[in-house]
């Protein structure tokens, strides 16, 4: 049977787009729908302008901090509607560059919805097109708050389009989301309260990391309401009302909800296909990102693994070579760094001192100091490094910072743990000095023994 395309990727964000150009320059015929916006929820509602209003809350700080430098400069009023205009017409460019990388590649592109009508059939906008393979690439969503007067509540989708900035914001969640906005709004001048079921952020990452961020939230004079649950959010006029199960209440402008995310497949009629669905709603996939349907594929956040924009692409553009090239680029998703933009960042590669432990015995390096910058400025914000290195074989197996550049010292650090260095290889590793980046080659004296051993 023939086909109008070899491949139909459903989904214009990062991953569908990477794997429809890799398979057009193979040689495959192409086409992609995206119907909301090129590029997806990292380019338009996610990491990139995120970015830009952590960037724009640390300016604020920059500019406060300089006075300890000898400049005689003060943030005034911050302007949120030029912040937001800048912040489109960057997001603008970058939509059309995505477009343009397409059509450059020859792959066809729909403005449209698609959908299932059967195993190799689309509805895309009312035209039906055929596909001898088909990629779901369709993301994720952010999760509707579940209690009464969830729809008092704005998500992170709302967020980047916001008219003014409210003064009082409360956040629910204690995810990447919410600590993220929590530092874009404490630092352009909002009062925030973090609301979070944990007594401490960031579930899943290393503690020390998730102590280290609740201070500096906490600095950044942020309130953090740690093991608090919401019963129900209530308004009168514009002022709203977030009421917690120990009685407590706490009232805000806007109450954003970052409760997580869940996988975009409603409306695709993956019944139609046979396309099963795993327990948590996200499409069950195995290696490859192939279905349940031999030759249906499923990418990035949609099958809810591991939900980072550049495994998306990794997972696109390695289907893509195994279709239509020499087999699959090897990625090694095993240790893949990441990043939370808090203000200071915090970034993370490889495992937490408590995972390493449940292996065997691990020595554990700590380092917390006040960064240079700040030694001047006064401003109260403590940079922390880690490292875990398992014990027998002295490979590091977990790095760990919070404090300025973080993101940019992890992605360094995660290649030389992806090539598996040892302790021995840090510390026969000349620092660049004065860094903070050097103090992971310089940390000679190990803080604690964990795991095994220490318990014994
Ligand atoms: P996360 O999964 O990171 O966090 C969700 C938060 O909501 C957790 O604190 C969770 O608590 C809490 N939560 C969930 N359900 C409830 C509930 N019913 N009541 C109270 N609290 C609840 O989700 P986010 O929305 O912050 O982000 C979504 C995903 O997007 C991230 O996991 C990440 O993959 C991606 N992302 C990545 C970024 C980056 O790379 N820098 C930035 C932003 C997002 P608990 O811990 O108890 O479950």
């Amino acid at each position: 049977m023939s086909y109008d395309f070899d491949l139909f990727v459903i989904g214009g964000g990062s991953g569908g787009v990477r794997c429809a150009r890799i398979a057009a320059g193979l040689g495959a015929k192409v086409g992609i729908a995206e119907a909301r916006f090129w590029g997806g929820t990292c380019v338009n509602v996610g990491c990139v302008p995120k970015k830009l209003m952590v960037m724009a809350a640390e300016y604020g700080n920059t500019a406060a901090d300089a006075s300890g430098f000898g400049w005689g400069i003060m943030p005034t009023e911050h302007n949120w509607q030029a912040l937001i205009e800048a912040k489109n017409v960057e997001i603008g460019r970058l939509n059309s560059i995505y477009s343009r990388l397409l059509a450059g590649s020859g792959v066809a592109e729909f403005n449209a919805f698609a959908r299932f009508t059967g195993p190799h059939t689309l509805d895309v906008g009312g035209q039906i097109v055929t596909a001898e393979r088909i990629v779901i690439a369709t993301g994720g969503k952010p999760a509707a708050p579940e209690f009464p007067g969830g729809e008092h509540c704005i998500i992170s989708d709302d967020a980047f389009f916001l008219p003014e900035r409210p003064k009082r914001v409360a956040l629910l969640g204690g995810g990447y989301i919410a600590v993220e906005f929590a530092g874009v709004f404490a630092g352009l001048g909002s009062e925030v309260d973090l609301i979070m079921r944990q007594t401490l952020p960031l579930r899943g990452f290393d503690e020390d990391l998730r102590t280290g961020l609740a201070e500096a939230l906490t600095a950044n004079g942020v309130r953090l309401h740690g093991g608090s649950a919401v019963v129900k959010v209530t308004a009168e006029g514009a002022v709203k009302t977030i009421h917690l199960a120990n009685g407590e209440t706490i009232q805000a402008d806007l109450v954003f909800a970052a409760l997580g995310r869940t996988a975009a497949v409603g409306g695709l009629g993956l019944e139609s296909a046979g396309v099963a669905l795993n327990d948590k709603g996200a499409v069950a996939v195995g290696d490859l990102g192939v279905t349940n349907i031999a030759h249906i594929y499923a990418i990035g956040d949609v099958t809810d693994r591991l939900n980072l924009t550049p495994v998306a692409i990794a997972e696109g553009h390695s289907l893509a070579e195994a279709l239509y090239g020499k087999g699959p680029r090897k990625w090694d998703l095993d240790r893949v760094a990441t990043a939370v933009f808090s203000i200071p960042p915090l970034a993370t590669v490889g495992l937490t001192e408590d995972e390493a432990a449940t292996r065997g015995p691990v020595d554990i390096y700590v380092s917390r100091f006040t960064p240079m910058r700040h030694t001047l400025s006064g401003r109260v914000r403590k940079t922390m490094m880690k490292l875990v290195v398992d014990q027998a074989s002295q490979r590091v197996v977990g790095a760990h910072m919070i404090g300025e550049d973080a993101p940019e010292i992890i992605q360094g650090l995660s290649i030389a743990i992806n090539a598996g260095a040892t302790k021995g290889d840090f510390d026969r590793t000349v620092g660049i000095h004065p860094t903070a980046a050097e103090e992971f080659v310089t940390m000679r004296t190990r803080t604690r023994v964990a795991g095994v051993l220490a318990a014994e």
